[in-house]
């Protein structure tokens, strides 16, 4: 899915809906954001491909968050990429290193006996996997900050979801990154998964943060492109 020149959304097709990851590419860098699932390195390899490019034409990657959805993919593309430079916020590298356990896992695996079964399953799951995903990161990143990276990505801290999570804005394009802090449902745009939130009040009071920018387009990680005047949409979701 073409955004503009440069910047494509790869479209990776899951059992329920799709990973959408953004890959901006210039001249001389190719900066992919967020790596989906372990195992579905293949299939990335295939998009990046359906977008004009190589693989080895990546040298960044940036993560949004620590979720295993995002990060799955990281520590294989590391392996096949042995120069790529991986970023992500200062809060998050310790979740993505392995340095502690993921948020997830320490907010749920107290009460782990009172969840529905659903979330029992998908705790045990992710303590299987997580040990075989966490990965280095080059550079933290922080709020302000301005990536030099085809005319500027602003870096936004949205925490909520999780606790150094971020969304970009792609100057050229006027397009937002949210990651996982918007959604995308029937067409309408929604904050972020109440089931899989650390703090929803946060996540949707740092949306706030949003407002500062002029934002033609919202590329949701989980929803796809969000077009219908998002910036009146997203005010509409905060607090
Ligand atoms: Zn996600």
């Amino acid at each position: 899915m073409k955004i503009c020149d440069g910047f494509d959304v790869l479209v990776i097709p899951q059992e329920r809906g799709a990973y959408y990851l953004s890959l901006v590419s210039t001249k001389t860098k190719t900066l992919l954001i967020d790596t989906g699932n372990l195992d579905q390195e293949d299939r990335l390899v295939e998009a990046v491909h359906e977008a004009g490019l190589p693989l080895e034409s990546i040298t960044d990657i940036l993560i949004t968050h620590h979720d295993r959805d995002h990060i799955g993919g990281l520590r294989e593309l590391r392996r096949r990429l042995p120069r790529v430079k991986v970023w992500a916020h200062v809060d998050e590298i310790p979740f993505i290193d392995g340095s502690v356990p993921a948020l997830k896992i320490q907010d749920l695996d107290p009460v782990f006996d009172s969840l529905p079964e659903k979330k029992q399953i998908f705790i045990t799951q992710m303590k299987k996997i997580f040990p075989s995903i966490i990965a280095p990161v080059d550079f933290g990143v922080k709020d302000g900050d301005v990536l030099d990276f085809d005319g500027g990505i602003d870096v936004i801290h949205t925490p909520g979801h999780t606790l150094g999570h971020i969304c970009l804005y792609h100057r050229r394009s006027k397009t937002l990154i949210a990651g996982d802090a918007m959604n995308i449902q029937e067409g309408k745009l929604i904050g972020a998964n109440p089931d899989f939130t650390h703090d929803l009040h946060e996540a949707s009071v740092t949306l706030k943060r949003l407002s500062h920018y002029d934002i033609q387009r919202i590329v949701s990680y989980h929803g796809g492109v969000f077009e219908d005047h998002p910036n009146q949409a997203i005010l509409s979701l905060t607090h």
